[in-house]
């Protein structure tokens, strides 16, 4: 069986430990590889080798710094195939998604930092005739990177590439759940002749791994995506060491559609934005708010497309959903189905586990479900379920759906939909949502800041806004 190795001062190695965690496929419900269980030791080196890389990777000119990382790209683009495989693998998403998304938004990742460093100014400000101000900037030094399962060569590059074109060196953690990707890009990195303790890769448990980079005193500065109460952790154990931190956390995302929207792009792309990716996208629009004279139109419609949707063996090309991630993340999945009934929802389709037959007989496959009757506090609309599960609700004026929208914890994004331009504008202005999509969905320049608001995260990631991130800004003030 084959045995994921950490990737520290440049080199594959076993975890000092020798112990090793299951790497399940959750569309089987099998073992098909192992993972090092890693642990403090394991970062202890890795922070070293990052440490003692730091200073020739900061000094080393742009060009040469862009030409590596470019190179890197330049693999993932070659290797697309054999990536989109085992992401798909690894996390339970369709193959046709991994090879459509994850892996091509993964090389965009590194290619679209890897020159970003060169076409960054610095600024000055003549004081009066008094003095002159400029600003540097410097990279912090060794950061931590510490990513999810849900887009996880997409997620982990998207926090590396910033990281390593602003001239930090990097300890890394991809999710337990779906470390394969990132086993790959390690030997990526090899063959593009990154520097060794450049970038250190560190697999293993949230609670071992994870809190280790975070706790190091060495590591100033924590990029992380994941849950909200991990990154409630986070923040309590990095603020006493006063570290940099950015927290991109859960969501629980509204998608409103008034009356005078487009109907057909509306249903397509809600269906798109409900179940992509199993619903495991932290942008998925989960809390669908119809206007009311729309709302039976639509919900039957949703409902009738919701139920055409092919749940499947992730490698079939026909397959539009895949596995849940895990059996652990399933049962949560399907707890709350329980709790939505429990909570007087009805459900308009799915809510149950599906089994599949063939090589698929034992995996994680939960039918797509559409809830509605539930109101806007219950638990069910409340939290962050993260799967393939939505809930539909009426609403009768534009204020009521601002104030549904913005009645939860979570501020990540939020969708709108209307052909009416003044209400577009003035509604999203309203929205306490870090992204807002007005008649699409997931679409993004690189260039923009990204981040939730509330506890949806703190910082923003995305275009100038990271690599600002990695960086520290000195002020020289010269008497002139
Ligand atoms: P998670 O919080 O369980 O784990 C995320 C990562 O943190 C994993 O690598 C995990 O091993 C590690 N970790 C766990 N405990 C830790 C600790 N104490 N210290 C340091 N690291 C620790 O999240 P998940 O279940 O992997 O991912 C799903 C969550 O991620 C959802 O809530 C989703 O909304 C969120 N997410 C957010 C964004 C965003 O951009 N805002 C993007 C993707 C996913």
């Amino acid at each position: 069986m084959q045995q994921i190795l950490n990737y520290v001062n440049g080199r594959l190695v076993a975890p000092i430990s020798s112990s090793y965690l299951d790497n399940i496929n959750p569309a089987e419900g099998k073992v098909y590889s192992l993972l090092p269980d890693s642990d403090l030791r394991d970062v202890e080196v890795a922070v070293k080798a990052a440490e003692a890389a730091f200073p020739l990777w900061a000094a080393m000119p742009f060009e040469k710094r862009a030409a590596i990382l470019l190179k890197i790209a330049d693999l993932i683009d070659r290797d697309l195939e054999k990536l989109a495989w085992a992401e798909s693998v690894d996390q339970g998403k369709p193959l046709k998604l991994a090879r459509a998304v994850d892996i091509p938004r993964a090389s965009a990742n590194m290619r679209f930092y890897a020159t970003a460093s060169m076409h960054v100014s610095s600024e000055s400000h003549l004081m009066e005739g008094e003095a002159i101000n400029y600003t540097t900037r410097t990279p912090v030094g060794v950061v931590g990177c510490i990513s999810p399962w849900n887009l996880p060569l997409y997620l982990f590059t998207w926090k590396i590439a910033p990281a390593l074109a602003a001239g930090c060196t990097a300890v890394a953690k991809p999710s337990e759940l779906t470390p394969m990707t990132a086993f790959l890009f390690s030997k990526l990195c090899i063959e593009a002749g990154l520097p060794a303790g450049v970038l250190n890769i560190v697999y293993g448990l949230g609670g071992k791994v994870g809190q280790a980079i975070v706790e190091h005193p060495k590591v100033s500065t924590i990029s992380f995506t994941g849950g909200t109460v991990t990154g409630k952790t986070i923040a309590a154990t990095a603020a006493p060491m006063f570290k940099k931190l950015s927290l991109e956390l859960g969501g629980k995302n509204p998608n409103i559609i008034f009356a005078d929207c487009d109907f057909e792009q509306a249903v397509a792309t809600s269906i798109s934005s409900s179940f992509s990716n199993q619903g495991e996208i932290c942008l998925c629009g989960s809390r669908i708010l119809v206007e009311r004279s729309l709302y039976d139109r639509f919900k039957t419609e949703f409902v009738k497309r919701t139920r055409e949707l092919v749940v499947g063996d992730p490698l079939d090309e026909k397959s539009k959903l895949g596995a849940l991630v895990s059996e652990g993340h399933m049962k949560k999945v399907l707890s709350y189905i329980e709790l939505a009934k429990t909570e007087g929802g009805k459900i308009e389709c799915g809510g149950e586990q599906l089994k599949l037959s063939g090589r698929c007989v034992d995996g994680y496959f939960v039918s797509p479900t559409v809830i509605t009757g539930l109101n806007q506090l219950c638990r069910t609309n409340q939290e962050e379920i993260f799967g393939p599960v939505v809930t539909i609700m009426p609403f009768d004026t534009e204020e009521e759906a601002i104030g549904f929208a913005n009645a939860t914890t979570y501020g990540l994004s939020a969708t709108i939909w209307t052909e009416n331009l003044k209400r577009a504008h003035r509604v999203s202005h309203q929205l306490k949502s870090g992204i807002i999509w007005i008649n699409c969905w997931l679409l993004r320049d690189l260039r923009t800041p990204f981040g939730g608001m509330k506890q949806s995260g703190v910082g923003r990631e995305g275009g100038w806004e990271a690599m600002k991130f990695f960086t520290e800004a000195k002020n020289v003030c010269v008497k002139i």
